[in-house]
């Protein structure tokens, strides 16, 4: 995995979120999971040599950022913002095992070996469960664990003040689409401003490349467009559907890693969400 800083490991080119590793004088404490398992075996292995596996975090309950906790399950305990579980880990259609199964076939063909028959796989959810903000301490590191709500209802950071790194999960997409089905764009402008208060050097996203506090403006702008073209067909009196047919980022940015055929869903969605928020139907989580 690539070195972000003495202590802090990230992997940002894999298909599902970027999971990373921070190594402390007393253990090592994971942050999301890969979601194909001969990446996740292989983080574990690599995680194993640096020092006894302390703790799991999760930034959010998507998928693609808890489907490697199975493979930590009797390791160590897994930690998380209370509002994840009542979500944790579903999909659109079908279980969280079938869809992962489809992820696996397609992008880790060698990876269906290290799948557990579905009669013996688990999610591995969250036992330490916190409401705003949490302090974990261990060995020489502080870890801060901080409710961002945004782009989903249960999302937090993970700031590593000696560090100066920040794990900000899907609070940032770097220079890659933003996906917003499960967001409240509101609460998300809020914690990107929040993100600008802590004191980084580096943050890792949730997809894309280990960025800095420059990036976070770009992101808050992304988001800012994307509210204000779809407040714009509003204005003009074109309901959800004509909005879906005419409004499209895909110009700007790639879709991440593995999921570009998702382009056009990831649209559509984004505009739906953003339809519905603006007409007072959205769900806000601050
Ligand atoms: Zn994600």
């Amino acid at each position: 995995m690539e070195r972000v800083t003495k202590n802090v490991y990230a992997a940002t080119d894999i298909r599902g979120c970027n999971p990373g590793y921070v190594v402390t004088s007393d253990g090592v404490v994971i942050i999301d999971t890969p979601q194909l398992p001969t990446k996740v075996v292989k983080m574990r292995e690599e995680t194993l040599k640096k020092g006894q596996i302390r703790f799991l975090i999760n930034t959010e309950h998507h998928i693609d950022h808890i489907f490697g906790n199975f493979f930590f399950a009797g390791l160590c305990p897994v930690a998380a913002h209370e509002n994840i579980l009542k979500e944790f880990g579903t999909v659109s259609a079908g279980t969280p095992y079938s869809y992962s199964v489809e992820v696996v076939k397609k992008d880790d063909p060698e990876g269906m070996a290290l799948m557990p028959p579905e009669k013996d796989f688990h999610l591995n959810p969250p036992t330490i469960l916190f409401s705003h903000r949490m302090t974990l301490r261990l060995g020489d590191q502080v870890f801060e664990l901080i409710h961002t709500p945004g782009h989903t209802r249960g999302q937090i950071a993970v700031y590593i003040p000696k560090e100066k790194v920040v794990f900000v999960g899907d609070t940032i997409f770097c220079e890659c689409q933003t996906w917003f089905h499960a967001a409240d764009p509101d609460a998300w402008l809020w914690s990107l401003d929040f993100l600008r208060t802590l004191d980084v050097d580096y943050i890792v996203p949730g997809h894309g490349p280990i960025c800095n506090k420059d990036y976070i403006p770009k992101q808050s702008a992304f988001i800012r467009e994307w509210i204000t073209a779809v407040a714009v067909g509003i204005a003009k009196g074109w309901s959800m559907e004509e909005c879906v047919q005419r409004i499209s980022f895909l110009d700007r940015y790639p879709v991440d890693i593995g999921q570009e055929s998702a382009g056009p869903m990831i649209q559509q969605r984004a505009v739906e969400r953003i339809y519905n928020f603006l007409q007072g139907k959205g769900e806000r989580y601050r």
